[in-house]
């Protein structure tokens, strides 16, 4: 693959290769905007079976975080890093290490936290090495695990949903399907079922399952037919792609609205949910509440001030539908126009402030 090319295509600013042959890393970090500020976004460590299939992976998902950011209203850019390996064995202080200077030379341009395959014990080390990471454990002055925080702005933006569906913002006698429920799913599930939601879930893995059915009364159905289930809400927290050509027809929802990064397998799902009226709330402006409670770090983390930052999610995702009412769009298509808007309006402006600093 032309690598300048595949920058090129998405408009990067620059993407750095990390290696330490001691420790194994192969770390790729990609820098998409910092039209806004700096670009933040978390490492995710998985087994690729190539490293063109890594490159891909991290240009893809840096460019979604700068429509993440600007959609929240952040006054930050969108990067994303990914270290090829697995997760369970490759992991050792050395590499965190090493991959904590790699982050360091860039001298706040990328701003690191974790992801897939990453964990507040992680980012502790990598701060060993360098002051530009968050989601760092809480014990240690940080926000922690940022799942929590994703699943309370899944609710705030559920509210918008049903508030721009039904003109009530209550939830309580929803039926929810979660596919996925692992660390932002189960909190999902918690926040449902206190709300007096009725929840069905479906995960590949058994024993994520079984922490969820532990605590709480929901249904549990298999993988293949979660998308068939008769519900209010779909809310998608596994990984991306869940929303295709096949599952599309299936579904019996009235809206979806998930965490998991990139829903949409291509951009003509937006138009296939829109045909089946179906409202598709768009993931980055939804799944915002773990980075904006993580970037609370960068100006000192206060639990209520975090909470107040990610309910506003409910302004976000009330706008963007209301654009896409108002512009005659899908609000994937008004969500990605209002965060192009912000991003050239704003970063216009900085670009300006640079450049009069400049000439001091
Ligand atoms: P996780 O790994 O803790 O949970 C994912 C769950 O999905 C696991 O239980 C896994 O077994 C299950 N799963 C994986 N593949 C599946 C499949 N094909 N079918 C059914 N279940 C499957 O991850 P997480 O932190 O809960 O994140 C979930 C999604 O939300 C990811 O796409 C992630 O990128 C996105 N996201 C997470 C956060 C966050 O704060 N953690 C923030 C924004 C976006």
């Amino acid at each position: 693959m032309g690598v300048f090319h595949a920058l090129g295509d998405r408009g990067h600013e620059e993407v750095v290769f990390g290696s330490d042959t001691s420790s194994g890393l192969k770390a790729i970090i990609a820098i998409h905007s910092t039209a806004l500020g700096p670009a933040l976004g978390g490492t995710r460590f998985f087994p690729y079976e190539s490293e063109e299939d890594a490159l891909q992976d991290v240009l893809r998902l840096s460019g979604a975080m700068s429509l993440k950011a600007a959609a929240a209203g952040l006054d930050l850019g969108g990067g994303k890093a990914v270290i090829i390996g697995d997760p369970r064995k490759a992991k050792s202080e050395r590499l965190w290490r090493a991959y904590g200077r790699v982050i360091d030379s860039l001298q706040g341009r990328y701003i690191t936290a974790e992801d897939v395959g990453t964990d507040t014990g992680d980012m502790e080390l990598i701060r060993r090495e360098t002051r530009w990471v968050v989601g760092v454990p809480i014990e240690e002055g940080g926000s922690g695990d940022p799942s929590p925080a994703t699943a309370r702005g899944l609710m705030a933006a559920t509210r918008a949903v049903s508030k721009f569906m039904h003109g009530s913002e209550d939830v309580s006698d929803r039926r929810v399907a979660i596919l996925g429920v692992g660390k932002v799913g189960s909190d999902l599930v918690r926040r449902f079922v206190e709300a007096g939601a009725s929840v069905t879930i479906a995960d590949v893995y058994p024993p994520a399952i079984e922490a969820v059915t532990e605590k709480y009364d929901v249904q549990v159905v298999g993988c293949d037919e979660i998308h068939d289930v008769e519900c209010d809400i779909f809310a998608p927290c596994s990984l991306g792609g869940a929303l295709n050509e096949e599952t599309i027809p299936r579904l019996r929802c009235e809206a979806v609205v998930g965490s998991a990064n990139n829903q949409l397998a291509t951009p003509e799902d937006a138009d296939r949910l829109a045909d089946r009226d179906i409202l598709y709330a768009p993931d980055f402006v939804v799944n915002a509440g773990g980075l904006i409670s993580v970037s609370e770090e960068l100006t000192g983390f206060a639990a209520d001030k975090a909470a107040a930052h990610i309910d506003r999610i409910y302004d976000n995702t009330l706008r963007v539908l209301e654009a896409s009412r108002e512009r005659g769009v899908t609000p994937n298509v008004a969500a990605v126009t209002l965060a192009e808007e912000r991003i050239s309006e704003i970063g216009n402006l900085r670009l300006f402030r640079r450049n009069g600093d400049d000439r001091n």
